[in-house]
């Protein structure tokens, strides 16, 4: 999408501090983090959010999941404990609409979330 800040930022565009890429995923740092380990684990296909995926995504997001683990596993921040959080629609706080998931660690986590 052209004017997608995510799809900018995979194309290069936009700098960020990438923390791992492949084919599939881009993961870089959040630039206004809320916890001492913020990721944003953003897939390269531009998706709105998870009303706008078909059962096509349904690896993807499996994927996704795994990997969002496997970073969390060697990360120090996430030895206690990690949250992963998508956002959908501006109501629950949706600002970048390209499907995202936030990787969050390092601070207490309290529930219900805000
Ligand atoms: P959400 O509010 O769930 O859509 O999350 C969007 C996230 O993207 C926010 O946490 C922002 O801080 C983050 N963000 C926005 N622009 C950038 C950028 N250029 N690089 C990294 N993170 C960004």
């Amino acid at each position: 999408m052209e004017n997608c800040i995510f799809c900018k930022i995979i194309r290069g565009e936009i700098p960020s501090k990438k923390v791992y890429e492949d084919e599939h995923l881009l993961v870089i740092e959040d630039v206004s983090p809320q916890a001492p380990l913020h990721l944003l684990l953003v897939p390269k296909k531009h998706f709105v959010n998870c009303l706008d995926m078909t059962a096509e995504e349904d690896a993807l997001v499996g994927y996704i999941f795994r990997k969002a683990g496997e970073i969390a596993s060697k990360d120090v921040y996430a030895q206690s404990g990690f949250r992963i959080v998508q956002n959908n629609g501006s109501g629950a706080g949706q600002s970048v609409f390209h499907i995202h998931f936030h990787l969050l660690a390092g601070r207490n986590l309290v529930w219900p979330p805000g």
